[in-house]
């Protein structure tokens, strides 16, 4: 019998990385040899951070021209061009590779944004299938707006409406970047049997998983490392692929807060605030008079953000500046409370796992309809109310912090919930649950072709 062997193709962004080298290790504990591609920017960045790569999945790396890294103002359109061309020699010629050295390939799961990959596969007749990491919710809204604003095909809108309320605000965020969802679409189309891994659980968001087909959005999450959910595998208790060097000096300070007390504020990998809205989370911070643990990142040009900040020393002696850590490590540590977010769909699934309340501060792209999930349907936490500039005051940020730590009624109802998610999470991914099935299910289809 072929061995089952699957290559996985990612993108150089940190949400990415963390979740396809997640779906890696599960896969190999199924068994399956795992090969990921991804690029040199991607793997330099990995080695001069030191994190330690995990054991057992062998990385290829593929030069898509941005070898330095790719920043936020750098021409998109024409990484997507350059990604694509290179990366369908690459993996070509890994799976050439691959059948020479008599460990072919068998299939191919590849980041949702990378569709040109699908194209690869079809030519050499392999199964493929995208990973979304983003949540179901999003897809099906945006598989919906595409049908209805793009093909103009009628009808879809009234299932937006049951599976989710939308205000304005969310339906023009999701109007943005629909026809590069398209493209994605249209790589899908081309198969006879599309199949989308989706980063969620059935439990989580059934109706949005429903609203399309539970035979086409499979949820294989969430991707978290295992010692957090089914534990067995005490030593997989990180990613494994920081694109940043963490700092070093932050689990000693945690270890001496009293449990439950820090508020941690991490805004993810990519968006820096403005200055002003900075300082306003600087004093609200200092006004709630907790410990708290902030992520603040060395900017491109090397500056660090909190030299900026008027109050500097005051945090300093009320809490812990860090530009970087393990998430997942900090979430899990009992003296953490609170987790301020921006709400990436990755950041919110490990805050349901770890069963963290939260403070939503939500910014662009899939953040907004996040943190409207968090609040109004997995109700873990709250969400802040912006003033008429746009931007957060410090007396809001201090109120929401108030409302999910204290233990009002509100606040004990938001603890509650968090315990629930984080024991559904662990059922998902326990042998038996509903995303080992999904997965085992896939890993069988795929060595059967589809
Ligand atoms: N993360 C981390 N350390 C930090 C900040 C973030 O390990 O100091 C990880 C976090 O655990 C998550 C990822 O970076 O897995 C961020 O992904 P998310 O989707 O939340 O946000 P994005 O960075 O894509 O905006």
């Amino acid at each position: 019998m072929v061995h089952t062997h699957i290559v996985l193709i990612s993108a150089p962004f940190q949400g990415v990385i963390n979740s396809v080298i997640q779906f890696a290790k599960n896969l190999k504990r199924m068994g399956v040899k795992v090969t990921i591609l991804s690029s040199v920017s991607a793997q330099n960045r990995m080695a001069k951070a030191s994190s330690s790569t995990p054991d057992g999945l062998a990385f290829v790396s593929f030069s898509d021209g941005y070898d330095n890294g790719l920043e936020l103002s750098d021409n998109l359109e024409h990484f997507r061009s350059e990604n694509k061309r290179r990366g369908s020699k690459a993996l070509s010629e890994l799976i050439k590779a691959s059948s020479e050295e008599g460990c072919p390939v068998t299939g191919v799961v590849y980041a949702m944004l990378l569709p040109w990959v699908a194209e690869v596969a079809r030519e050499f007749k392999l199964p493929s299938a995208p990973l979304w990491i983003q949540s179901a919710t999003i897809f099906t809204l945006k598989f919906a707006m595409t049908l209805r604003v793009l093909l103009n095909y009628p009808g879809w809108e009234r299932s937006l409406v049951t599976i989710f309320p939308l205000s304005c605000f969310l339906l023009i965020t999701f109007s943005v970047g629909l026809q590069g969802f398209k493209e994605q679409l249209d790589a899908l189309n081309a198969e006879v049997n599309p199949k989308i891994l989706v980063n969620t659980f059935d439990a989580l968001e059934s109706k949005a998983l429903r609203a399309i087909g539970k035979q086409y959005l499979i949820a294989i999450g969430p991707l978290v490392p295992s010692a957090f959910l089914d534990g067995k595998d005490p030593s997989d208790n990180a990613f494994g692929g920081d694109l940043l060097q963490k700092s070093r000096d932050y689990v000693e300070w945690l270890d001496s807060k009293p449990q439950s007390s820090v508020v941690y504020i991490s805004f993810g990998s990519f968006f820096n605030l403005q200055l002003q809205e900075m300082e306003e989370i600087a004093r609200g911070l200092l006004e709630s008079n907790r410990p708290f643990l902030w992520v603040l990142r060395v900017l491109a040009d090397g500056e660090k953000q909190e030299d900026k900040l008027s109050c500097k020393e005051k945090l300093e002696k009320q809490g812990l500046i860090v530009s970087w850590c393990s998430q997942v490590e900090v979430l899990s540590h009992p003296s953490v409370g609170c987790f301020v977010t921006h709400c990436g769909w990755n950041s919110t699934l490990e805050s349901l796992v770890l069963g963290i309340p939260v403070v939503c501060l939500p910014q662009f792209t899939d953040q907004p309809a996040n943190a409207k999930l968090l609040e109004d349907e997995f109700k873990t936490g709250v969400r802040v109310t912006k003033n008429d500039e746009g931007i957060v005051e410090g007396d809001e940020i201090k109120r929401c912090i108030e409302l999910v730590m204290g233990d009002g009624e509100i606040g004990e109802e938001i603890k509650k919930n968090a315990k629930k998610w984080k024991y559904l999470a662990k059922e998902a991914v326990k042998e038996g649950g509903s995303s080992y099935k999904n997965l085992k299910t896939f890993v069988d289809e795929i060595e059967d072709g589809f």
